[in-house]
């Protein structure tokens, strides 16, 4: 089976998953910048040069995500709830009715129909809280790596909330917290806890027996723990939750 390439350029990161019959065969990512198309070729030459793919070899392209349109050479340009949709409901073998996906700038529910289409969507791109901007920024206050987000929320410290609503209130109310001496981790846990509220409070009644969670935030497994804890049912991470949208997008090319 010949491959099919999905790009989801995203508000954050460029994506570019190469898939066959079987499955994701190669994913690469970059942050998003001017310039997309070519950063998106580039990404698509190196994961075609590590599956050694010829190069004459012409591979159909779907691009979604933000930058859909600015990526001319698409084959075809698919709208990203859609092709969330589509990724989900493949990795999880036809299962997923229920989803949250966390993006770089907004935050997204929907329902899935039991052939894989978009039956009800919700979507935040208005506020900043409860999307991936709310970890960076965090990040950079707190001075550590998202990649250790989830570690750190393990260990023993003080509990805190975070009540601001908007991430403007939110920045001030954390540089108070940790002026304060109250801990790293504390105000980790708390910002896990003020996202998922936020997710919850989006997604409404949960009507699945398992919410589906995609996106690059969706790594941080505490996080998903908090998830878990709002809204009192069980959370699925795909293996790859940064790249659910653009294997959407390359198995919306499949015959
Ligand atoms: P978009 O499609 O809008 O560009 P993504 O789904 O690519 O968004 O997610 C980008 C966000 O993922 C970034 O804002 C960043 O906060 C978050 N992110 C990336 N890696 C990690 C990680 N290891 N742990 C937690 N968050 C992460």
């Amino acid at each position: 089976m010949p491959y099919k390439v999905g790009l989801d350029l995203g508000s954050t990161a460029i994506k570019c998953v190469i898939a066959d019959n079987d499955g994701i065969s190669w994913s690469g990512l970059v942050p998003t910048a001017p310039e997309q198309s070519s950063l998106a070729d580039g990404l698509m030459s190196k994961g075609r040069s590590e599956l050694g793919v010829p190069e004459g070899e012409i591979l159909p392209i779907c691009s979604t995500g933000y930058g859909k349109s600015l990526y001319k050479k698409a084959d075809k340009r698919m709208d990203e709830l859609s092709a969330n949709a589509l990724g989900l409901f493949k990795i999880s073998g036809g299962t997923a009715r229920q989803a949250i996906n966390i993006g770089g700038q907004d935050l997204k529910t929907l329902k899935l129909s039991e052939t894989g289409e978009v039956t009800d969507f919700r979507m935040n791109d208005k506020c900043a809280a409860g999307t991936g901007r709310f970890f960076e920024l965090a990040a950079r206050l707190l001075d550590v790596p998202l990649s250790k987000f989830q570690e750190l929320s393990k260990l023993p410290g003080e509990e805190v909330e975070l009540n601001s609503t908007c991430v403007v209130f939110a920045e001030s109310e954390i540089v108070s917290l940790l002026a304060r001496g109250v801990p790293p981790q504390s105000v980790i846990r708390a910002l896990h806890a003020s996202v998922a509220r936020r997710a919850a409070g989006l997604l409404g009644r949960v009507t699945a027996d398992t919410v589906w969670l995609d996106g690059g935030p969706a790594q941080n497994a505490g996080l998903v723990e908090a998830m878990e804890d709002e809204l009192m049912t069980e959370i699925k991470v795909v293996p790859k939750p940064q790249f659910t949208v653009a294997y959407g997008a390359a198995m919306s090319l499949m015959a």
